[in-house]
């Protein structure tokens, strides 16, 4: 089978692998689509952590195509999303419900072969199963939902509340839907391409924001002198979470949820954390929020329609990657078994 492989920084090559025997609880996966994020252009450029040799791809879904397990069997021919984070179940941290902080968690597609990659050996626990009816592009965006969702129940919006977003991809505009429908009755998207703030304006956001038009700090304070309740970094770079930790609002909450560069640090004034209460709180994958993900997406309450999705075979992977670096698309979905 053809795949995506990383084998060091600066290296992705679409080669040919076997695929091995499956081991007990395993099924074999027909991948049809793969979302590509900034974590996996991260991962190439060598600023995000991985163990390599290994196929990339975190955000698939496909359908069965083998089981090892005869009570699985029936599972052949059915469409599944895969959750890419495997626990552990026995660390401190497991033992305690706390899943996404295991010791020992590790990713299909960041430490185990993943989904860019015609087939795709996922465990049993891993694997959700979806309804034949659901366009195969939406079923490329229940990672992300994922964790989106988590994001938003670690962010705890209140009703009323005004809820500032820095970032309109597809992870700002993905936790545009979900702050409003938890209860934000203001939403501020920034975000410096046109495009994207008019896609946020349309998903209902009350206003959005320019950063080339100057510090967006002072345009969130001329419409909301005490600042936000809630803000949600979707960058994942220094600036903009400086920007965060200066946009909320006296007992405010400040959440990191974009992926800054490994060994990044940003200033931050104590005094202004104290006096001023600032709750600041990470979001860090997806703990049990594989099932919600799938019923936001399958009722509607989060669309992706809009969302300029550029499809390429696995032969075009690295113009997948760049589409997604230098934002020429808000989502390159890579589909191994041709367009
Ligand atoms: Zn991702
Ligand atoms: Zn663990």
């Amino acid at each position: 089978m053809k795949v995506a492989l990383f084998e060091k920084p600066h290296h992705l090559n679409v080669c040919s692998m076997d695929i091995r025997r499956l081991e007990p609880g395993e099924l074999l996966v027909k991948v049809e689509t793969c979302g590509v994020c900034g974590t996996d252009v991260h991962i190439v450029e060598g600023t995000s952590r991985s163990s390599p040799p290994v196929v990339l791809g975190h955000e698939y879904a496909g359908t069965v195509a083998d089981a090892a397990a005869p009570e699985h069997r029936s599972l052949i021919g059915t469409r599944v999303a895969v959750d890419p984070n495997i626990s552990c179940g026995t660390c401190y941290y497991c033992r305690r419900g706390l899943v996404h902080l295991c010791k020992n968690l590790r990713a299909l597609g960041v430490d185990i072969n993943g989904g860019m990659a015609e087939f795709c050996i996922v465990p049993f626990a891993q694997a959700y199963a979806l309804r034949a009816d659901m366009p195969a592009e939406l079923c490329a965006f229940v990672e992300p939902v994922s964790c989106a969702i988590h994001g938003i129940d670690r962010a705890a919006i209140r009703a009323g509340d005004t809820v500032v977003i820095l970032g309109g991809g597809t992870i700002g505009l993905l936790m545009l839907q979900l702050a409003r429908h938890a209860g934000a009755a203001m939403t501020v998207v920034v975000e410096p391409l046109a495009q994207k703030r008019a896609l946020a304006a349309s998903l209902g956001a009350h206003s959005v924001l320019d950063p080339g038009l100057g510090d967006p700090v002072d345009q969130l304070r001329e419409q909301f002198p005490e600042g936000a309740d809630v803000v949600l970094e979707c960058v994942g770079r220094t600036s903009t979470m400086e920007q965060a930790l200066r946009m909320a609002r006296r007992g405010g909450t400040v959440e990191f949820f974009g992926v800054a560069p490994i060994g990044a640090t940003i200033r931050l004034e104590p005094n202004m954390v104290y006096l001023r209460e600032l709750n600041i709180v990470g979001s860090h994958v997806n703990p049990h929020t594989f099932d919600r993900a799938i019923a936001v997406l399958r009722s509607g309450m989060v669309r992706t329609d809009g969302f300029t999705v550029q499809r390429f075979p696995l032969d075009g992977v690295h113009d997948a990657l760049r589409y997604q670096r230098e934002g020429l698309t808000l989502k390159s979905v890579i589909c191994p078994q041709g367009l």
